[in-house]
């Protein structure tokens, strides 16, 4: 199990056909922007996060979730299950939280 190396981690790594070694993007800092705008937040509002991650080198998919546990990310619902990190634009991404 990948979480092994994140005793933090308060959501599931299920990255799909990626390592996490593997680059995100040729940048070193990325935004990554996270609503909480699935169902389970129907009824109960909450703020959305934004995660800077750096990085002295490109970030990989290992310095993202290292960043988010740092930073405390808990999605606190049904969608725990990291599948992927997209681009938006530029240097903005995205996480995708499966159930
Ligand atoms: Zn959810």
């Amino acid at each position: 199990m990948m979480e092994e190396e994140f005793p933090d981690i308060q959501f599931s790594i299920a990255l799909v056909d990626k390592e996490l070694d593997e680059k995100v993007c040729e940048e070193t800092e990325i935004h990554i922007y996270y609503p909480y705008n699935c169902y389970c937040y129907e009824y109960s509002m909450k703020e959305p996060d934004l995660f800077v991650v750096r990085d002295i080198k490109p970030i990989t998919f290992r310095r993202v979730v290292e960043e988010l546990c740092y930073q405390g990310f808990n999605p606190g619902c049904n969608h725990i299950f990291l599948e992927d990190i997209y681009k938006k634009n530029k240097n903005e991404y995205g996480l995708w939280m499966a159930s």
